[in-house]
């Protein structure tokens, strides 16, 4: 089945119009495998390291993330993420994206927090498994890791399919079907749906 067959497929089994948006984001597969202990060791070495290079430098300014998007748009995103199943995190590896900025801006939010209670909140975030070749915090539902802890990267970074479909969006489509496409077949599709009461007036029946 080609793009076009899949976007006009799903449409049809969703109860969707042509007129309501479509955006074609990566699917992401792979084997969730029990987290083997050298990645959890791996990782536990690299943020020591992270966190001594944060503890022992003088404070670098404070790094400046993207503004936020819109609330409605930020939950349509989430939404895309959760369909595409976290393509972006294949090469979060035994990192995760996690330095010693990462480590610098968790201790500016609390301020008396030390070594081994860093240590401690990240590994207490690994989980039972991980899907195979993509960072350790992957899991069935996405990142295990809190968005706190996570790095600016994770926070923000948005794919280019995504990114570009948020820039052309005047506000939050009412519905917006989101396909995952894994360049060879459609792998799974689901649709976005703000409430009644977050519609624009002219928008509602
Ligand atoms: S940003 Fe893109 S690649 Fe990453 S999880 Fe979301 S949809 Fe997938
Ligand atoms: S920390 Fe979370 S968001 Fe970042 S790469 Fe790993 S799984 Fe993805």
């Amino acid at each position: 089945m080609t793009l076009p067959e899949a976007i006009h497929a799903a449409r049809r089994r969703h109860g969707l119009s042509a007129a309501d948006p479509v955006v074609v984001l990566p699917a992401y597969r792979g084997r969730l495998p029990p987290l083997p202990s050298a990645r959890r060791r791996a990782f536990t070495r690299h943020l020591a390291e992270a966190i001594a290079e944060a503890v022992g430098a003088p404070a670098a300014p404070p790094s400046r993330p993207e503004p936020p998007l819109a609330s409605g748009l930020a939950t349509l995103a989430g939404a895309a993420c959760a369909c595409c199943r976290g393509h972006c995190c294949a090469r979060g590896g035994e990192h995760a994206y996690v330095d010693a900025d990462t480590i610098r801006r968790v201790r500016r939010a609390e301020p008396g927090l030390g070594r081994a209670e860093i240590l401690a909140r990240y590994r207490a975030a690994l989980g039972p498994e991980a899907y195979e070749g993509s960072c350790v915090f992957h899991g069935p539902s996405g990142c295990r890791l809190d968005r706190a802890l996570r790095s600016d990267l994770c926070n923000t970074f948005y794919c280019t399919e995504l990114k570009r479909f948020l820039r052309a969006q005047p506000a939050t489509p009412p519905r917006t079907l989101l396909l995952a496409h894994d360049g060879e077949q459609a792998r799974r599709a689901s649709v976005h749906r703000i409430p009644v009461a977050a519609a624009p007036a002219a928008q509602r029946t």
